[in-house]
């Protein structure tokens, strides 16, 4: 299928690795051109080389932290215009209800909810004002279940689903499309850093931590990045233009629900 992308230009947050990367590949493939992001300079260059190889397609890198607000300037600077937004960072730490104070919510809103928000807010003007855009937000399949040991992640992903419900239906008259990805487990570093605290915490081995997990999944397997990315190029394309505010679960079928 033609995605009619190709020679737009593209914004992809936490982009060296997993999910982020799976994302940029896709949007590759439909002849976008990308800026990239990630806090490690090696692994983002080294991506970044990849995709210049087998796509073809100019891929601009910047390697900061797009949680802070020094991090998303560098980041916007080097982006300009960008006809797509992918927003993306690494994922708040495990623990239990009762461990976190403040400050832990303050971080995990800042980089799950916050940051979302403020890129979207910098780059939304632009996307009205060209009468195009698309955002997709990569957030958790702990939207719609929660993982009680992510109680971080669950409320603030789900501040920023709140923000998106609305948002999206105020931009989309100007053919401006938001919508959110839900990952649910995916064979990336973020699934293998889980599966370790599984393992010390159960006195288990990694295979059958992960054979465990996947018991829990109808389909069996963890997802591929390379699946969840072809999701993401799809919501960014221009079929997607009557998908206005839509939570999409890639759970394996996971979450047991009729609708
Ligand atoms: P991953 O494999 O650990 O990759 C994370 C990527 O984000 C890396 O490129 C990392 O590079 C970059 N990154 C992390 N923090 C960043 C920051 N502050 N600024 C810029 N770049 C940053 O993680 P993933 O599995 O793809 O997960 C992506 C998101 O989906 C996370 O929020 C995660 O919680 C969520 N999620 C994942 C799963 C899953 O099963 N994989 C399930 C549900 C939700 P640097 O470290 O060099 O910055």
């Amino acid at each position: 299928m033609d995605l009619g992308i190709r020679g737009k230009r593209a914004l992809v947050c936490a982009a060296s690795k997993g999910l982020g990367r799976g994302c940029a590949e896709a949007l590759a493939e439909a002849g976008v051109a990308l800026v990239l992001n990630a806090r490690g300079a090696e692994a983002l260059e080294a991506t970044a080389d990849a995709i210049r190889q087998k796509f073809g397609v100019p891929v601009t890198t910047v390697a900061a932290d797009i949680t802070t607000e020094a991090g998303r300037a560098e980041v916007l600077a080097a982006a300009g215009d960008v006809d797509i937004l992918v927003t993306n960072a690494g994922g708040p730490p495990p623990g239990m209800w009762s461990d976190w104070d403040r400050d832990d919510f303050i971080r995990a809103l800042d980089a799950n909810m916050l940051t979302p928000i403020a890129l979207m807010k910098a780059l939304l003007p632009g996307m009205i004002a060209r009468g195009w855009g698309r955002v997709v937000n990569i957030t958790s399949a702990s939207v719609r279940s929660p993982v009680p040991i992510l109680g971080l992640s669950n409320s603030a992903r789900a501040g920023l689903t709140g923000y998106v419900a609305g948002t999206s239906r105020q931009v989309a008259p100007f053919g401006v499309i938001i919508n959110n990805l839900l990952p649910g487990i995916h064979d990336t570093d973020r699934a293998e850093s889980l599966d370790r605290g599984v393992m010390a915490a159960e006195g288990v081995s990694m295979e059958e931590a992960r054979k465990a997990r996947m018991q829990t999944i109808p389909a069996r397997r963890y997802g591929q990045p390379s699946e969840f990315g072809a999701a993401c190029a799809f919501l960014a394309s221009q079929h997607a233009a009557f998908m206005v505010g839509q939570n999409i679960l890639l759970d394996g079928g996971a979450f047991n629900a009729t609708m």
